[in-house]
């Protein structure tokens, strides 16, 4: 509590002290009364009971409250805001669906500082004259102020509590607009409404918290007249310089998106859309060898760890299907572009987390959901993916056995049982893998690849066993 921290010796202090209680008692929560500013010595904020998590902004914690000590160069810098439901009720979805992608910046101004919302749908170069009348018809909207409450000894980081951010009904960072119409949930119950943990890593902050709102169509555990939903929200820092684009051709299907840029020579606004996709660049000491047609591992890998939840006997199957990519990425003369890894243990690396932004994972889910995703969290400057995390619920195997037994039973004695031996599943596991990293990589689905092979040639064991049933592993290929 930072309630009256100074002790108040002259009457007139002591009838300040009396006002602000008064104040923040008909507030219904404690506010700092500090000097004329609210600016205090550090220690007197993040004092000795405090547990402090070292990352992007060290986030401390001192009895429930939540302070963020930011530095000054990350002022102004872009950081991208992905909001998810991370646990959830029955019939509220799945767990991990996102609610809101946002890019934000902090400002300092004056004695306070803003979270402001950045919007890139529109845009024009810099260099151009119509930036300027772009900038200013994208005034940035503010999402929340808040007043500073010290500086670090060196005052390079300035400390701001964020608690509110989030135990208040903060819209833009908890359930999206049309859960909120779908369930009648308009209200917060701010007694049922709390953080559960902040932490920080090096590119990125997780929040984690727990939001109950009225709801009059509660879509379960209806006599409660609530819902109630984990809410995760992850903010990345986003790279100084935007990786170059790759614009969109309609020719060739990709997961993309869209811009207005008012920038182009020519005599409308033209809307433009590039490419969801990783960086991958050749190392300065390779271009030689890339340039003569060599193949190269590129600067940075794709990795995908596994999760340390995975079943022993599925884990090399997973991995199959994450580096059977690495041919796609021969052609465009990267060798071992994509690699999957067993995560560090905890001994080996105590701090290791799939949360960690630097960590593409893929999660094994203990649920009874039938099925698998696999989402990417891309620089919406640019289209640059910066992190995957596959979502692999454990019976995605009652999903694939329902198929094999369907698509090749009749035939087919290994789908002939109740249970299919270890290797079939193997198999499987490995085709759905593929088809997942596929999607973290920029690809939708081709299910037009269900009509490519003409229906005689589906009828030939050899052509089959050569070609398969579908060309694509973007096909669900049934
Ligand atoms: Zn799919």
């Amino acid at each position: 509590m930072l309630l009256i921290a100074s002790s108040c010796t002259t009457a007139k202090k002591a009838k300040e002290a009396e006002q602000a209680k008064k104040t923040a008692q008909a507030n219904g929560k404690s506010k700092t009364n500090g000097k004329k500013n609210g600016v205090k010595p550090y220690d007197k904020v993040i004092t000795e009971d405090a547990k402090t998590d070292t990352g992007l902004f060290d986030v401390h914690e001192i009895d429930g409250k939540y302070f963020y000590e930011i530095p000054d160069s990350l002022f102004d810098r872009e950081m991208l805001m992905v909001t998810r439901i991370s646990k959830t009720a029955s019939g509220l979805g799945y767990g991990g669906s996102k609610q809101n992608t946002q890019m934000l910046r902090w400002q300092k101004k004056d004695k306070k500082i803003a979270l402001r919302v950045v919007s890139y749908e529109v845009y024009a170069a810099d260099s151009l004259p119509v930036h300027e009348a772009v900038v200013n018809s994208n005034f940035e909207p503010v999402l929340y102020t808040f007043p500073i409450k010290a500086f670090s000894k060196d005052s390079t980081k300035t400390v701001v509590e964020v608690t509110d951010l989030f135990e208040k009904d903060v819209k833009a960072l908890g359930l999206s607009a049309g859960a909120r119409k779908r369930y009648k949930a308009n209200r917060l119950e701010a007694n049922k409404s709390f953080i559960e943990t902040i932490n920080s890593y090096p590119m990125n902050i997780e929040a984690r918290h727990v939001k109950t709102y009225a709801s009059s169509e509660a879509p379960s555990n209806q006599s409660t007249g609530t819902i109630s939903i984990e809410i995760n929200n992850s903010m990345v820092l986003l790279p100084k310089e935007p990786m170059q684009r790759r614009y969109f051709d309609e020719r060739v299907g990709w997961f993309a998106r869209g811009q207005v840029d008012y920038g182009q020579d020519v005599q409308r606004s033209k809307e433009v859309s590039y490419l969801d996709r990783w960086r991958l660049e050749v190392r300065d000491e390779d271009m030689e060898k890339f340039k003569r047609g060599e193949l190269v591992v590129p600067k940075k890998q794709i990795v995908y760890y596994i999760d340390r939840a995975t079943p022993e006997k599925w884990r090399k199957y997973i991995k199959q299907g994450v580096e059977d990519w690495q041919v796609a990425f021969e052609e465009a003369g990267f060798k071992d572009a994509i690699i999957a890894k067993d995560p560090p243990s905890p001994e080996e690396d105590p701090e290791w987390s799939p949360e960690d932004v630097r960590y593409s994972v893929v999660r094994y889910l203990a649920s009874t959901v039938r099925n698998a995703s696999g989402p990417h969290v891309s620089d919406p400057r640019s289209g640059e993916i910066l992190e995957s995390d596959i979502n692999w619920y454990h019976n995605v195997m009652s999903l694939l056995r329902g198929w094999f037994f369907v698509q090749t039973a009749a035939i087919n004695p290994d789908a002939q049982r109740a249970e299919f031996d270890d290797e079939v599943m193997g198999r499987l596991i490995r085709f759905v893998s593929a088809h997942e990293v596929g999607h973290t990589l920029g690809l939708p689905h081709n299910m037009g690849s269900s009509v490519a092979y003409p229906v005689e040639k589906l009828r030939d064991a050899e052509f089959t066993q050569k070609y398969g049933t579908a060309p694509s592993i973007m096909d669900y290929a049934r």
